[in-house]
């Protein structure tokens, strides 16, 4: 191809070569021209007739010979139109094969480059995949190691993410990661790699840390970027993320150990109550190890009974009778013995069992509200907790009829517990959720109210009948204003959209003090009863415990 160019470009320019010679010569004849001309005019006049007349003899001559050719090769020139007309033929099948080859060499890079960015790249956000990232990972150690410098890796996991694609379906998920990873990008500088490790999983690499406080700042900014909600569809979705941060040269000095020191880091986070961060330390070999056996054990907890329910006080703070009970579920571990919900909740809905557990706790209580009611105690209602992936399921409004049911409870006696984080997930989907339980009759709580990034707005908008001020700012209201401050501010902000109004963690008499001073109408806490079994709830409520 390129020898035919070369001799196309030659063939191409041969035609300019006399002219270019010309151009040069025809200055010096001008000038001779006109000597001749000036000195010897007639002469040259003559010399011209004498050329011209020696021209035309010989055109004559050569068309006689022409003519004569003619006649006498018919068959030659036959022959040679024949070779023209298949070097023609030849020359075109040249061009359409030069045509197709470079069509076919566009199409071998086309394909060339997908292969290359498949290699590389995810395809569902666009961003840097696991192995392009172990590739700029490595690049960033070996860098960081010649100039005595850190770097971070940032290991990020969203929220309960499996439930969002449960309940919503796969390509709102897949709408979810690609808005996520749109804001990821927008969070971090030019130089750092965010990455797609596979699922719900990302990787930040930042190459070019001070200290590890800027990785921290980082980690905030991620956060506070995921934070809004994403309007997907008719969907307003709210995601969170754990964050495991790991440091080079500190937590490890290769790609594989730096990933797995923040990938632990990450559950770390996970387990200290989700959307926050957390940076590796030795200590989180060991829990990771723990974790791992205890989704083990987990699993066979249900089918060898190992969960029992036990049961706290609600007072009512003007009378002092007990109104209700919340349920708290314990896990009667064969080696470790009683354990509480946060060393097993979260991790029983990463892995989904929280779906048969949540059956299960239903089901128990309701059978235990109906048995104390055939005991012949005062009727009360029964709280139940319901964390994200049970609410979300889509037979949960069906779960609980069955359970209503199965112990012929009637739904008033039914108080159902959802914190923010459960009703802001989804708020399209939650208001219908939540009007098929109302529609039911069983009463709903917000739990933990104050802890959440909610909008107050979805309080007028969804059918709740009681609003429970988180332990927190309870435990905090008798020493600080701002706490003291929040906790008449819900007090009256439930009053006036006609709520009842609970406080949770209440431990001391000053503090029953307070709330009745501001008319909150119940209380929950250590002061009042401790979560206890069963049969030791039911003495309490025949003694009928008057605070
Ligand atoms: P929660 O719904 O906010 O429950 C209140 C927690 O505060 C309970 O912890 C209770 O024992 C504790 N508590 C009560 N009074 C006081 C007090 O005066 N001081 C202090 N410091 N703490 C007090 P617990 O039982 O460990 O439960 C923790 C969380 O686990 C619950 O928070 C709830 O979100 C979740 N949980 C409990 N049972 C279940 C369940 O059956 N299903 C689901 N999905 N989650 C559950
Ligand atoms: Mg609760």
């Amino acid at each position: 191809m390129s020898n035919q160019d070369k001799d196309a470009a030659s063939d191409a320019g041969e035609p300019d070569a006399p002219d270019q010679a010309g151009t040069r010569r025809e200055p010096s004849i001008a000038a001779a021209d006109e000597a001749v001309l000036s000195r010897e005019k007639s002469a040259a006049v003559r010399e011209n007739a004498a050329h011209a007349r020696e021209g035309e003899a010989r055109i004559r001559e050569a068309s006689a010979t022409l003519r004569e050719w003619d006649l006498r090769s018919d068959e030659t020139q036959a022959a040679s139109d024949d070779r023209i007309s298949r070097l023609q033929q030849a020359n075109e099948h040249l061009v359409i094969a030069t045509l197709e080859a470079s069509v076919m060499a566009e199409e071998i890079q086309a394909a060339k480059d997908k292969l290359e960015y498949l290699v590389h790249y995810d395809t569902l956000t666009g961003l840097p995949n696991r192995a392009l990232l172990q590739d700029r990972l490595g690049q960033a150690i070996e860098l960081a190691r010649r100039q005595g410098r850190q770097l971070a890796l940032m290991f990020m996991d969203l929220d309960q993410f499996k439930h969002v694609n449960d309940s919503l379906g796969h390509p709102m998920g897949d709408q979810l990661l690609q808005s996520v990873a749109q804001r990821l990008v927008g969070c971090v500088r030019q130089s750092d790699t965010v990455s797609r490790q596979g699922g719900d999983e990302f990787v930040l690499l930042l190459p070019y840390i001070e200290h590890a406080e800027d990785a921290a700042l980082s980690a905030q900014k991620v956060l506070a970027a995921l934070a809004p909600p994403h309007h997907l569809d008719e969907h307003d979705l709210h995601i969170g993320a754990s964050i495991g941060i790991s440091i080079y040269p500190n937590d490890g000095r290769d790609a594989e150990t730096l990933i797995k020191c923040a990938d632990t880091a990450m559950y770390d986070a996970k387990e200290s109550g989700r959307n926050t961060y957390k940076f590796f330390e030795p200590r989180m070999n060991a829990q990771a190890v723990q974790r791992q056996s205890i989704e083990a054990s987990l699993r066979l907890a249900l089918e060898r009974q190992e969960f029992v329910l036990h049961y706290q006080p609600k007072i009512d703070l003007q009378r002092g009778t007990t109104t209700g009970v919340e349920a708290l579920i314990r896990w009667q571990h064969p080696q470790r013995g009683l354990l509480a919900p946060a060393q097993f909740v979260p991790i029983a809905e990463d892995c989904g069992l929280i779906l048969p557990i949540g059956r299960w706790v239903l089901r128990e209580a309701c059978n235990q509200a109906q048995a104390w009611l055939q005991a012949g105690l005062p009727p009360i209602t029964i709280s139940v907790n319901a964390s994200t992936p049970e609410f979300h399921a889509v037979d949960y409004p069906e779960n609980v009829g069955a359970a209503l049911e199965a112990a012929h409870l009637e739904p008033r006696y039914l108080e159902l517990d959802l914190t923010e984080s459960v009703l802001m997930r989804d708020v399209a989907s939650t208001e219908s959720v939540l009007h098929a339980l109302a529609d039911l009759g069983v009463k709903l709580a917000v739990d933990d109210f104050g802890t959440g990034y909610s909008s107050l707005s979805y309080l007028r908008k969804y059918p709740i009948d009681t609003l429970k001020i988180d332990q927190s700012f309870v435990n905090r209201m008798l020493g600080n204003a701002d706490d003291a401050a929040i906790v008449s501010a819900v007090i009256s902000l439930a009053k006036s959209l006609r709520l009842r109004v609970i406080a949770e963690g209440v431990e001391t008499f000053e503090q029953v003090q307070f709330l009745r001073a501001r008319h909150c109408d119940e209380a929950q806490g250590y002061y009042f009863g401790r979560p206890v079994a069963a049969e030791a709830l039911a003495t309490l409520l025949q003694a009928g415990t008057a605070h």
